[in-house]
């Protein structure tokens, strides 16, 4: 069957055709370089300027506060490093974060760690959620950041973050959030989220890969990463990407646009698919039932390894994920759900199914006859599954 049903969509998504539309013209007519005086360069400018001013709207930020990207792991990168550096200037070098960021924060921090500064990782709870007061209660006199995500990339929760970047606010403490997943997805805004630096990417709402943005408020100091030309006032060099800024502000007026209309969609697919899945014996919904992205499904089947199910899957023209994109390829489990206190025999075994506005219910109905059937033939030449049965090994879930 020549079908394929794309459900990876926490990994990238398809361009829409208004971003497509929208990054045309800059290729072969509005190709100037920003920087340069002349008519041709002053047209690419006011295309940069004009997208900075309208996805600054679309989040509720000053075009001043926008600085693009080549992406969301950049935008991790220099948001940590600068409020670290800014902070460490004035003697604070306590960072406060979660165990289970993306790897962009994660990895940053390590190497913060071994530059001295001292990371607190705060325990998610089983159902992938923290609380603002656990935020609170890790504060210290020398913290200088909180770094938490907005929507975890592999679990799809929901974190408190108005409440998170509330608590921060009243302590003085600067507030980034990584809103890979969230923006285009669910309502952001920066300002009554309550947020200093946040971390956006085009690619996980239908833009084109390779751009995205760091928002920084006003009155927050911004350290570069990359040294070079003047470009985004002197906060990060190089040739600025008008093509894929221009698709990417195209993507996200689209996205917010029919924001509402999209969730509500998503969510119905996603507690159906979650309900077909949850008749499969022995498997387990990761993450809150209700707190989280609209198109996220995440389970777990115990007794089999989830890359062999994805092979089979693929093979029916199922595209989907065993979680984080970064970490597929390895034989080690998640760390994210390790984080959410799952133990390895089980995480082995995850399936993210991550949609969009593209998925169709027959899409659903077709995912939810075919998943069974593969655990249930993995299952079947599973010699972990055989001690499940024979009781030589323990059923966790
Ligand atoms: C995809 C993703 C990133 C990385 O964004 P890129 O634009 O691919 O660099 C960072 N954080 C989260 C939560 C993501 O899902």
């Amino acid at each position: 069957m020549a079908r394929t049903i794309y459900v990876d969509n926490a990994a990238t998504t398809a361009m829409n055709e208004e971003a497509v539309a929208a990054m045309t013209p800059c290729f072969m007519e509005n190709y100037g370089n920003p920087s340069s005086l002349h008519t041709v360069g002053q047209r690419a400018k006011e295309a940069l300027e004009n997208a900075r001013a309208e996805i600054a709207g679309l989040l509720g930020a000053q075009p001043g506060e926008i600085y693009f990207t080549s992406g969301g792991s950049e935008a991790d990168n220099q948001a940590i490093r600068s409020a670290a550096y800014v902070g460490l200037a004035k003697g604070k070098k306590h960072i406060i974060s979660t165990a289970f960021e993306h790897h962009a924060v994660l990895y940053t921090l390590k190497k913060l760690e071994k530059e001295g500064f001292e990371v607190t990782y705060l325990d998610v709870h089983s159902d992938g959620l923290i609380s603002a007061a656990e935020v609170e209660a890790a504060l210290r006199e020398d913290t200088a950041l909180v770094t938490i995500m907005y929507a975890n990339n592999e679990v799809g929760t929901i974190e408190p973050v108005r409440e998170i970047g509330a608590v921060c606010r009243a302590h003085g403490v600067l507030f980034h959030c990584d809103a890979v997943q969230a923006v285009g997805h669910i309502p952001v805004d920066v300002v009554k989220d309550n947020i200093d630096m946040l971390s956006v990417s085009a690619h996980k709402f239908h833009g084109p890969k390779g751009v995205g943005l760091l928002y920084c408020r006003k009155g927050v100091p911004l350290k570069s990463l990359i040294e070079g030309g003047a470009q985004e006032r002197n906060r990060r060099a190089g040739t600025e990407n008008i093509a894929g800024i221009c698709g990417m502000a195209a993507a996200l007026r689209v996205a917010v646009s029919h924001l509402q209309e999209n969730m509500k969609r998503e969510s119905y697919l996603r507690d159906k698919l979650i309900a077909g899945l949850e008749s499969i014996p022995h498997s387990k919904l990761n993450g809150h039932r209700t707190v989280r992205l609209p198109g996220n499904v995440n389970m777990c089947f115990e007794g089999i390894e989830g890359e062999s199910l994805l092979l089979l899957l693929d093979a029916k023209g199922i595209c989907a994920s065993s979680g984080s994109a970064c970490t597929s390829g390895s034989l080690d489990p998640s760390h994210v759900l390790l984080a959410l206190g799952l133990p390895h025999e089980v995480a082995h075994g995850s399936l993210r199914l991550s949609l969009s506005e593209y998925n169709t219910e027959e899409e659903i109905d077709y995912i939810i006859r075919e998943v069974p059937k593969v655990v249930e033939y993995l299952r079947s030449i599973s010699p972990v599954w055989e001690e499940l049965e024979n009781g030589t090994r323990k059923h966790l879930i």
